[in-house]
């Protein structure tokens, strides 16, 4: 049996190790990236912030050695799911099963101004060349703000507000400066009302301005304004952006999205095509979209695969559970457990935020890569 692997992220990642660990070289399985290396979403804000190294946090690709698993660095062009072929720069690939795991594409130049006024934080070239802005920044308005919804990792822009706060306190620049943060959620978290209480009494100790249910649609670079999708409008010396998030092209150009993203059915991840299941950020599956559902779904994609392998019945099915790891900044992480069921509302579980869910949250990073590369790495 050959399976096709579209994407080497989070989903990718935790699909192929999972297949090689419990069938080896009993399935062919080719995972196809265009990128030379993975890199975490929450490694993104580590380098922003200064607490580590672009290259510590790189992990290539080239380290990806598993019994079963090809890995084959090329760009995808073209997806058939009926076929369940893909064409690439470096050929056709076709399998008898295929599993859509490409993630988000990020659209920075979607949001008039954003490039030429603002810095967006959410591509990994975005983040990192932040850092060097952040260095020189010598205080005044930072306003951090969502251009558009879905987006990846809900916290992330409540991280960025409390972690940009962190910075100016070192820096001496706090008091000569002010933080505005944009969302377009009602609350931090909606599906957990305690982590947002406690979000937004930290935005309130630390005299974060909280803007809810608002949306940057442009930044006006003459002015230095951020226009809001209401009109209204917040000057900044420092705009710090979550882009316009998209399905790749290819994905859209497949046929398989329904209002921008592959539906898939909840419980199995399968698509409408036969064999063809889709993971990830690149799905409507429900549950936001954030590493830790991509590899949930991943598992559950992988038993199934093996069962068909070893002609049984899968039996397990999708829980829409994970664990987020929030930064308050100080050294202090949260943890929100929630679990996200189709027609029903999110529950979960808040534990505060203290040293002991940043030594979790960093153990987290470590387990995936010993897991998924074969070594040791610690966050930072
Ligand atoms: C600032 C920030 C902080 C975050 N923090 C967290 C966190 O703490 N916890 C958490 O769980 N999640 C976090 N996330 C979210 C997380 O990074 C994503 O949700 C997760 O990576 C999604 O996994 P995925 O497998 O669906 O897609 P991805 O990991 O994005 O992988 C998709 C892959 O497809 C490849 N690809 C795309 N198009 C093509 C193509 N045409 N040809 C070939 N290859 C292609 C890409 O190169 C990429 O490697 C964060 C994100 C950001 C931006």
């Amino acid at each position: 049996m050959r399976v096709l692997v579209l994407g080497a992220g989070f989903g990718g990642l935790e699909l192929t190790t999972r297949l090689s660990e419990e069938l080896g070289d009993d399935v062919d399985v080719v995972l196809i990236d265009q990128a030379d290396g993975f890199v975490f979403g929450f490694s993104k804000l580590d380098v922003m912030f200064g607490r580590t190294t672009a290259e510590a946090v790189h992990h290539p690709y080239r380290d990806l050695v598993r019994p079963g698993v090809r890995f084959v660095r090329t760009a995808i062009r073209g997806i058939d799911p009926t076929a369940r072929r893909v064409e690439t720069d470096a050929g056709l690939f076709e399998g008898d099963v295929m599993v859509v795991a490409l993630g988000a594409d990020l659209h920075p130049s979607a949001t008039p101004g954003l490039v030429e006024a603002g810095h967006e934080f959410y591509t990994v070239a975005g983040a990192f060349a932040t850092r060097d802005v952040l260095d020189r920044f010598d205080g005044g308005r930072v306003v951090v703000g969502v251009t558009s919804t879905p987006f990846k990792c809900p916290p992330a822009p409540s991280e960025t507000a409390l972690l940009v706060h962190d910075l100016l306190v070192r820096r001496g620049l706090r008091e000569s400066s002010e933080i505005s943060l944009v969302m377009p959620l009602g609350a931090p978290i909606p599906p957990s009302p305690a982590a947002s209480a406690a979000l937004l009494a930290a935005f309130a100790e630390r005299g974060i301005a909280w803007h809810p249910e608002r949306l940057v649609r442009s930044l006006d670079p003459g002015r230095r304004v951020a226009v809001l999708a209401d009109g209204d409008e917040l000057p900044f010396d420092l705009f710090l952006g979550v882009p316009v998030h998209r399905a790749p092209q290819v994905v859209q150009e497949s046929g398989m999205c329904v209002d921008g993203w592959i539906p898939v059915n909840p419980l199995t991840l399968e698509t409408s095509a036969p064999n063809v299941y889709a993971v990830g950020d690149v799905t409507s599956v429900g549950t936001p979209k954030a590493g830790v559902f991509a590899e949930g779904q991943a598992a559950i994609v992988a038993d199934q695969i093996i069962a068909r392998h070893r002609e049984q019945a899968a039996s397990s099915t999708y829980s829409g559970r994970g664990i987020c790891y929030v930064e308050f900044g100080a050294d202090q992480v949260a943890r929100v457990d929630v679990t996200f069921r189709s027609g029903q509302r999110p529950s979960g579980q808040f534990d505060d935020p203290s040293a002991l869910y940043a030594a979790d949250k960093s153990e987290f990073g470590s387990s995936r890569i010993r897991r998924w590369f074969g070594r040791e790495w610690t966050a930072h």
